[in-house]
């Protein structure tokens, strides 16, 4: 589903971009306008500005999994064997193979 970039706010008057959340429960993207210089409305973090303290920046770390079939271990481990990937084929396209 493609989300809505702008809104028209003031009784049609004013256009301005839309808060890019989707609601958990219907799927259907927020009607509000989005903070400015923000992606989200204030009721989907557009107010946060993150973490602050080495506690919290520790914790967003660990903590900012989207579904868990993602890992930055997973990504370091395709990303090197990409690499050995393209070096085994530039290897194969020198001797001719391909
Ligand atoms: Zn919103």
């Amino acid at each position: 589903m493609d989300r809505e970039p702008l809104i028209k706010t003031l009784g049609g008057r004013i256009t301005c971009p839309r808060c890019q959340a989707l609601s958990k429960r219907s799927q259907s993207q927020c009607k509000k306008p989005a903070m400015q210089g923000k992606r989200v409305c204030r009721n989907h973090g557009g107010a946060s500005c993150g973490a602050k303290t080495p506690e919290g920046k520790k914790r967003r770390d660990n903590a900012r999994l989207v579904h868990g079939r993602e890992t930055r271990a997973l990504r370091d481990t395709r990303k090197h064997k990409l690499r050995e990937l393209r070096e085994l084929e530039a290897v194969m396209a020198e001797i001719g193979m391909i």
